[in-house]
């Protein structure tokens, strides 16, 4: 067995059987994705939409492919037909152009909301407050996209105090989100936790970590 597919089961191994591990792919290649797929890996995440097609063409067709990076509205209509998640909805422009593509194309898509809890300013994502006040619109104003729950990034510290609140915060809005009128009983995905943080993700209730670094080793 190689170190990829060693590195998957030890991971696997880390995290409760009801936490989706989504294998961040992002600047490697697609024989290191093949040989995650090989260990039994379904679930990958590239962060951008040119990457993750020309890998796509190349490998097997049950990939479930989750999109993680900033996406600009011009990438969406390629995206739509084929993507299983798209975790980093951060703006109502980009929900409105998710929307309108997938009516186009008679489809429903599945998303997050990227709720914004970091300090640091260059995060994308809603704040807590826009969603609380928003979501519910966010449901009925846009039908084709199927708000699957919320995805967050903690600080990049090795505080553990500051990662752990921050983790805390997102499973708070979480909660809040999922008792709003519209919500519906589909919205049940936390997409919390990277290498770095996962272990504090899933304590405060993560339900989808999207790990590469540990798996594939570092990116150029
Ligand atoms: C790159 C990336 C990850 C994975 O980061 P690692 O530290 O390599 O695990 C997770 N989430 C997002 C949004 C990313 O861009």
């Amino acid at each position: 067995m190689d170190r990829i597919a060693l590195a998957y089961l030890d991971i696997k191994q880390a995290i409760p059987s009801n936490v989706t591990l989504v294998a961040v792919s992002k600047f490697h290649p697609a024989s290191s994705i093949l040989s995650l797929y090989n260990a039994g890996c379904r679930d990958f995440g590239e962060s951008r939409v040119q990457e993750l097609l020309e890998k796509k063409k190349e490998l097997p067709s049950d990939i479930r492919w989750h999109f993680i990076g900033h996406l600009q509205t011009n990438k969406v209509k390629e995206l739509v037909p084929f993507v299983h998640l798209i975790h980093s909805v951060d703006s109502v422009r980009l929900l409105s152009e998710i929307n309108k593509e997938a009516v186009k194309q008679q489809i429903v898509v599945d998303c997050l909301l990227q709720v914004h809890i970091a300090k640091e300013e260059t995060k994308f994502g809603f704040s807590p407050v826009e969603l609380e006040t928003q979501a519910s619109q966010f449901v009925s104003k846009f039908p084709n996209v199927k708000i699957r729950g919320v995805m967050a990034m903690a600080s990049n510290t090795d505080d553990e105090k500051v990662i752990n609140s921050e983790f805390a915060s997102v499973n708070s809005v979480f909660r809040s989100l999922k008792t709003l009128p519209n919500i519906t009983s589909g919205f049940d995905i936390l997409s919390s936790g990277m290498s770095g943080d996962y272990k504090f993700a899933i304590a405060n209730g993560s339900s989808m970590v999207r790990i590469g670094s540990l798996l594939f080793g570092e990116r150029n």
